[in-house]
Formats: C-alpha cells, structure tokens, sequence
C-alpha cells in the first residue's frame, strides 16, 4: 500500500476480519473498502449480516480480530488507548434511538457534547445556535426531547455528532424509527452535512432512500461485501 493512498483516504480497510465468538460464522470476513474524503456512502445488507460491526470497527467501540484499519491518516495498530478520544472526535455518531437526554432540552444535548469537551460557554453559545440551524431547529431550541417528533429527535441527535465537526458522521440505522416523510428529513439533513465536507457513512434498510439518494452503495452479507456500486444518475 501506497503512502499516498493512505493519505488520500479517509477509511481505508484492508482485509478486516472480526470474530466475536471461536469456532462461529465470522461477523465481518477479510473486508477491503476505501472510502475518499467527502463521500457518501449507503451501506445495506440484510440484519445479521455485519453493518454495524463494520461501524463499531470505525468508532473502536469493537477491535478487530485481523486486517488493517486507517482513519484519517490514524493507524488502529498504533493507536494507544490514551489517542482514542482524539479518534472519536474525527468520528460523529448517531444511532436508530437517538439517545437524546431527556432532561435537558435541545440547546443543551448539543451543549453537553462541547461541555464534555471543556469549550467554554462563549464558545457553546456562538456554536449551539448555527449547528441547530443547520439541522432545521433552532426554532425548537428550548423544547425538550419528550416535545419533539422522531425525526426531530434525529436531527437533535445529528447536531449534537457534528458540532465539534467531525472528519466523519455515522449514522446507523438512524431512520429505523421513523415514518417515510420523517426518515427523509433526517436523509436531507444528512446530505446536507455531507455538502459541508463531511464524510458520511449510512447504514439503511429502506430500499426507497438507497434509490432515492443516488450514492455509492456497498452491499453486505454474511460479513463480505457482496457488492460496491456508485448509484447512477446523481449529478454534481
Ligand atoms: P447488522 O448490523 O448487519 O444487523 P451486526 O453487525 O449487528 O449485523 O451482526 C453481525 C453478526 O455478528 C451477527 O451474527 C450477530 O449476531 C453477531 N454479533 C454482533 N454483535 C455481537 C456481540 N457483541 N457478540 C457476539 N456476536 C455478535
Ligand atoms: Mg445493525
């Protein structure tokens, strides 16, 4: 592999293997995918078939069992667990149930993620209101997740994975909740991010977005990319 192919590439998997349990059906099998800077990514496959062990993978929420990860020019086997952190902040994610903190309002589950960080409230003020307004809810500010519809809820879940402007957002499932007016909303959202610059990779079972979206499809199953297709007809 090339110097300058790692450069180039935001992800970059060579042979990726991850076996949760001896003796079984690896979960993700020898996977090799690059994915350059700016791309969006579907990724489809039916359940079981390694979706979101390949994301899991990314976030090091899971190590891999053999093969070669490299994310924004990090290399996952020289990576000390103190650098983590630095990883996961190149890295939103967000997931099919939100995860919102249902005590505090939607200001404040996108603040927490800058509080956490150690920003400073001049900072939170200034940063808070644009990300919302990027997502389409700075008129929802105030509310509080229990107030909101599903696919608000994402968008507050989006926001608070983007606000600290990650190389990379993750989005497993995140319609899997939600009706078809709301799931596209969140799908829009999710486009726009990736107009921004950032690189998204999108996990789905709702054929409709994959053909709706004219992305770059990767089809999984039984942990092994079944198929890699850029979906024709989207112009730039
Ligand atoms: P998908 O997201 O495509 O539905 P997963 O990545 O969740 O698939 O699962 C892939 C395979 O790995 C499945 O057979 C699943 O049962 C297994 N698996 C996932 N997580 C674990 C775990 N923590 N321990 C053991 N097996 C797991
Ligand atoms: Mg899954």
């Amino acid at each position: 592999m090339s110097v300058f192919a790692i450069i180039v590439l935001m992800i970059l998997l060579d042979r990726v293997t991850k076996t949760y349990q001896p003796r079984k059906m690896a979960a993700l099998d020898r996977i090799s995918l690059h994915v350059e800077p700016r791309e969006f990514v579907i990724i489809v496959g039916p359940s079981g078939a390694g979706k979101s062990t390949l994301l899991k993978i990314l976030t090091r929420e899971e190590k891999p069992s053999s093969g070669k990860i490299i994310i924004g020019g990090i290399d996952y086997e020289r990576l000390k667990d103190k650098n983590i952190p630095r990883l996961r902040r190149k890295i939103g994610v967000v997931f099919q149930d939100f995860k919102l903190l249902p005590n505090k309002s939607v200001f404040e589950n996108v603040a927490f993620a800058l509080e956490i960080a150690g920003y400073s409230n001049r900072e939170i003020r200034y940063t808070v209101p644009k990300v919302l307004n990027i997502v389409g809810l700075k008129n929802k500010a105030k509310n509080y997740p229990r107030e909101l519809s599903g696919g608000e809820m994402q968008r507050v879940a989006i926001a608070r994975a983007v606000v600290r402007q990650p190389k990379i957002l993750i989005a497993d499932e995140p319609t899997g909740n939600l009706d078809p007016k709301h799931a596209w909303d969140v799908i829009k959202v999710l486009e726009r991010i990736n107009k921004f610059g950032t690189t998204v990779l999108l996990t789905t079972h709702n054929q409709e977005i994959v053909n709706r979206l004219k992305r770059r499809v990767v089809t999984i199953r039984d942990g092994k990319i079944v198929s890699d297709r850029a979906n024709s007809g989207y112009n730039e």
